[in-house]
């Protein structure tokens, strides 16, 4: 099966093609024997046994709503054209698109008709940025590939098996009754799909197992695991909450906020966010916010650079700390994305501080990581440490031919 997985952004549409094939069976007898996708089965588990790694072909449209590119109908129309190209004649079954903000209602991928769609957009103030843009290239589609299936994978998804304690924020109630503040977590396909792949490498049963998972990209969250489902994780409302990242600054006193607001009355929310967003985390300590470059600058002796690592790090370790606690103790703590997978030093510099639990690296293994799950702990770790590489197109492009398969079927 030919998925096309989207990212529409408001400016840009990210893709690829990918080819998913049910592994070691054909279609009609894979679908009988898969679990059902419903609210609570992880995604990975949904759709394992699939192999959605072929990457047929991939790209970025970019300039929507410019002269050059009108609007997303028209990117659409020019990706279309696109495809007939480099597909050789090759037709796309289904679109998967990658949807941030599920708000309360989706917590599994569904199959997009128009009312998920409006339900998407009804969802535009938690995630006003992002859901209108899938909105609308959710239409292009429609309109552009009449009557082919789309489905959409929500960010959100994976974390709304969260207990209420975990999710609710200590504010008036109705502040939640009324507005939806509470914590929502992102990055879900990610730490699922993750958290599959660990369990298959360590052989542990998905539902008997207890994990911290950091995902660690420009973007950082970090998930506790328990039974296999999300349990608490570190991003909130918005994904500005939880660890130090590129250029966001991650927890701090709500307080702050209010007190800089009054010191500058002539600064607006709108302003705020953009400086807690764009101008904070490691940029905001140090003046860069690509882990690269960072590190660069802290191993030629640069002090500010050296503080926004050990505070990014020991963030992390605190979240760990509790993380572990959270779950009832964690079998594995699992390292991914950019940072996660490729800095052995920023991995080096979290790890050395969860001694109390018993956490020690193997140093030769840390620095070359072998394969898409590697350990990286020493054989007397008290908890296994796990470099795993995420690929969230191949989650979604998966869950969107689990979803097909299961319509057949049906
Ligand atoms: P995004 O959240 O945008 O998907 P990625 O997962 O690609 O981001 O992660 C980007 C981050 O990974 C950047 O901070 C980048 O510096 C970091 N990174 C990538 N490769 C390395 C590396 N070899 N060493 C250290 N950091 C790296």
């Amino acid at each position: 099966m030919l998925v096309l997985v989207v990212n529409c952004g408001s400016s840009s549409i990210k893709y690829q093609v990918r080819e998913v094939t049910p592994e070691g069976s054909e279609p009609s007898t894979y679908t009988s024997s898969m679990p059902a996708i419903n609210e609570n089965v992880p995604l990975a588990t949904a759709t394992a046994g699939m192999a959605g790694g072929e990457v047929v072909t991939k790209g970025l449209i970019e300039n929507i709503g410019t002269s050059e590119i009108e609007d997303h109908t028209q990117a659409l129309e020019i990706l279309a054209q696109r495809l007939d190209e480099e597909l050789g004649g090759r037709t796309i079954d289904a679109a998967g698109h990658r949807v941030v903000h599920g708000g309360e209602r989706f917590s599994a991928p569904v199959l997009v008709n128009n009312e998920i769609i409006r339900a998407i957009e009804r969802l535009a103030p938690l995630a006003p940025l992002h859901n209108p843009a899938h909105a609308l290239g959710l239409r292009a589609i429609q309109r552009t590939y009449p009557g082919m299936p789309q489905v959409c994978v929500f960010d959100t998804a994976f974390h709304r098996t969260m207990p209420e304690k975990a999710w609710r924020y200590a504010v008036p109630e109705d502040w939640y009754e009324m507005h939806g503040m509470r914590r929502y977590g992102f990055h879900g396909t990610s730490h699922d799909y993750v958290t599959g792949k660990a369990c298959e490498f360590l052989g542990i049963p998905r539902e008997q197992f207890n994990a911290v998972v950091a995902h660690l990209g420009n973007g950082a969250s970090a998930t506790a695991i328990r039974g296999g489902r999300s349990f608490d994780t570190s991003m909130g409302y918005t994904p500005l909450a939880g660890l130090v990242m590129g250029t966001r600054s991650g927890d701090l006193d709500p307080s702050v906020v209010t007190a800089m607001l009054e010191r500058n009355p002539e600064m607006s929310a709108q302003e705020m966010n953009r400086i807690l967003n764009n101008e904070s985390g490691l940029q905001g300590v140090c003046g860069d916010s690509d882990m690269r470059a960072v590190q660069q600058r802290a191993d030629s002796g640069d002090q500010r650079a050296q503080l926004a690592l050990e505070m990014a790090a020991y963030r992390l370790a605190k979240y760990v700390g509790g993380y572990h606690v959270a779950v009832g103790g964690a079998q594995a703590l699992i390292f991914t994305a950019g940072i996660g997978e490729n800095s052995p030093a920023f991995r080096a510099l979290v790890c050395d501080q969860l001694g109390a639990l018993g956490i020690t690296l193997n140093p030769a293994l840390n620095e070359h990581p072998e394969g898409d799950v590697a350990r990286v702990s020493a054989p007397g770790s008290a908890i296994e440490v796990l470099v795993v590489a995420t690929d969230e197109e191949r989650a979604i492009a998966e869950a969107t031919a689990a979803l097909m398969w299961e319509r057949v079927k049906n």
